[in-house]
């Protein structure tokens, strides 16, 4: 297990009530950053991870703000830089997916998957930037998705978005470098947790046998990378994409 020091760090994380985005709130909590932790509709989840930080001697604090919606980002975003000055430290997770093939794709289902996976992950990028940039320091964290590189069946809108992801991480890098703000992305390959679990029921035993480390990742194996990347233990890693799948995308 990677140890970082976050102590001192305020970190928020989109999407932390349950999943991956719970996993990185927990483990940011234990390397010591006051974590605020988002959540859209999961509202008793979120107070679960949050106590939870707490009882085990953390920081933490749970925020409703839709991401997928620009008023209520930016409202989000005001009462975090009210309440804590500065913030360190930003891990875009809050993803949806709304999965079908691309031949019948409603429009409603992409424009989604997009508002959410990709234009709410730049307008939070943003807010961030503007007072990361200021500071002169700050991490960033992007979930994407192996599903960027390989596409998927049924998963365009999906797909799109996170390739979009790792073109904005690239840009952003490169934009805010010399401010002394790093951006990074993760790319999780198949992760247990409520948004793999039809294709988990449908067609585990198909996938599984795909995967060279033969099981499903856990949320805390994405969560182990997202402290390492967001901590000064990786001051020198920027614009990067890291896949985190158990060989799935190299078989
Ligand atoms: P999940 O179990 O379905 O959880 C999704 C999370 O995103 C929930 O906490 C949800 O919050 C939040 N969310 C969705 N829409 C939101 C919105 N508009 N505003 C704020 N929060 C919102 O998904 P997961 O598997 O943990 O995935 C987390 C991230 O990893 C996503 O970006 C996903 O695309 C990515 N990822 C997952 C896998 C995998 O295999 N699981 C693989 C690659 C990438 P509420 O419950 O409060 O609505």
């Amino acid at each position: 297990m990677i140890r970082v020091d976050l102590g001192g760090k305020v970190a928020l994380v989109t999407g932390a009530g349950r999943g991956i985005g719970a996993a990185i709130a927990r483990r940011l909590g234990a390397s010591g950053a006051h974590v605020i932790v988002n959540y859209r509709s999961s509202e008793a989840e979120a107070h679960a991870v949050t106590k939870s930080i707490l009882d085990a001697g953390g920081h933490a604090v749970a925020v409703q703000g839709d991401i997928g919606d620009a008023e209520s980002t930016e409202a989000l975003f005001a009462g975090v830089l009210k309440q804590h000055g500065d913030l360190d430290i930003l891990i875009n997770n809050a993803g949806v997916v709304k999965d079908g093939l691309l031949v019948t794709m409603r429009d409603a289902d992409w424009q989604r998957v997009i508002d959410v996976n990709l234009t709410g992950l730049m307008r939070t990028t943003r807010l961030a930037l503007r007072s990361m940039m200021r500071a002169r320091k700050g991490s960033i964290v992007n979930l994407a998705s192996i599903q960027a590189l390989r596409g998927g069946r049924g998963q365009a809108n999906y797909a799109a978005a996170k390739a979009g992801v790792l073109g904005l991480t690239r840009a952003a890098a490169l934009e805010v470098a010399d401010r002394g703000v790093r951006v990074n992305a993760v790319l999780p390959g198949f992760i247990e947790t409520d948004m793999t679990q039809v294709i988990q029921r449908r067609a585990g035993d198909t996938v599984l046998a795909q995967i060279p480390q033969a099981r499903f990742g856990q949320p805390e194996d994405v969560a182990c990378l997202v402290a390492f990347l967001a901590s000064e233990a990786a001051a020198y890693i920027t614009g990067q994409a890291l896949v985190v799948d158990g060989g799935l995308s190299i078989a």
